[in-house]
């Protein structure tokens, strides 16, 4: 077998359970953006609804529709970037799709558009991506709400994103969306649920947890870079490579920089072997190569980042020795990489 993604599917219901423990009684949107950071969206999707997730997140309307087919009528899907034309937007209320709205020209669209769609208004706190600034947020809800009540769409939501890397700016951050809100009411909306928090903020910040987290990192067991181990979450992804030579103290494995494991990381970490961690000595294209043990033979596997069962570190871990995120290490490996996955879709 090649080198391959192995997914655990109980691993990922026990990290979710644990997510939805500690915000409650805030619900939980699991963020699926990414191909689920990797680890393969439709699976993923079906698993976290089959086990009672009911909000899910995903970057753009295509992958939205995509979520909707893996989850069925039920549940709520948030598609939160800006589409461009208008026959995405009629789509993603075939789906029944939430849109997430952050400017006033998308909102225009998401208006004309012939459906009432349910959207969640975003403003920007600080971090200048995507959102109304709030000199112009007042505005903004005062035309929303017009549209709602001539029932162009349905105000469900008031959001933001915040940067999570300093205390001081995500409080000044909420004191903005706090702010926002009022101004909204004070406009005649009255949305269901705010939310504000990823997973940093939702496990770190009670404070910010309000009606719903937007939770994706934590719940696929990749930790807060420099951040913890958190009890009761855990890696859910492994990748593993089969050794294919041994010669001469090395052990070449079948996984390289074009299955997207960066090249950077030989010389600097180890890998998990039957024999405990050995050193990654350099990732080539295709192959790597790896310090090898006494009984190292063809065909063994080991594991270049997982739980650590066999000395392998995560993937966080591996991100920090080359400065970067956990997710990327993920999100950035081939996406015709095999990916294999234990344990049912439907919990037991
Ligand atoms: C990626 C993303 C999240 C999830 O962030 P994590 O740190 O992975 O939990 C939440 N909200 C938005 C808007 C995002 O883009």
């Amino acid at each position: 077998m090649p080198a391959r993604l192995e997914i655990d599917l109980d691993r990922l219901r026990a990290n979710l359970a644990t997510v939805r423990r500690t915000v409650a009684p805030a619900d939980t949107l699991f963020v699926v953006k990414n191909n689920a950071y990797g680890h393969g969206l439709e699976v993923v999707a079906e698993t976290a609804a089959a086990a009672g997730l009911t909000w899910f997140g995903s970057f753009d309307i295509d992958s939205g529709i995509r979520v909707r087919r893996a989850v069925g009528p039920q549940g709520r899907v948030f598609a939160w970037t800006t589409a461009l034309d208008d026959e995405s937007v009629v789509r993603a209320a075939d789906a029944d799709l939430d849109l997430g709205v952050g400017d006033r020209q998308y909102l225009e669209r998401v208006i004309g558009v012939d459906r009432a769609l349910r959207v969640h208004l975003k403003v920007d706190t600080g971090l200048r991506r995507n959102g109304v600034r709030p000199e112009h947020w007042r505005a903004f809800v005062e035309r929303a709400a017009q549209a709602e009540a001539s029932g162009h769409i349905r105000v469900v939501g008031l959001w933001t994103h915040i940067a999570e890397t300093s205390d001081a700016d995500d409080d000044d951050a909420r004191a903005l969306f706090v702010a926002a809100v009022e101004t909204a009411r004070a406009a005649g909306l009255a949305p269901r649920v705010r939310h504000l928090a990823a997973s940093a903020a939702a496990f770190a910040r009670p404070e910010f947890r309000d009606d719903l987290v937007r939770v994706g990192a934590f719940a696929y067991g990749i930790r807060s870079t420099g951040g913890p181990d958190l009890p009761g979450i855990g890696p859910v992804a492994t990748l593993t490579a089969q050794v294919v030579d041994v010669t001469g103290g090395r052990a070449t494995v079948d996984v390289g920089s074009l299955d997207g494991l960066p090249s950077a990381l030989g010389g600097r970490v180890v890998v998990g072997t039957d024999a405990g961690p050995r050193k990654l000595v350099s990732v080539g294209v295709a192959t790597s190569l790896i310090a090898t043990y006494p009984d190292a033979r063809v065909g063994d596997r080991v594991r270049v980042f997982g739980p650590g069962t066999h000395g392998e570190h995560s993937a966080t871990t591996l991100a920090e020795t080359i400065d970067t995120v956990g997710e990327e290490l993920l999100v950035r490996l081939r996406p015709g990489l095999p990916r294999i996955y234990r344990g049912p879709v439907t919990p037991r």
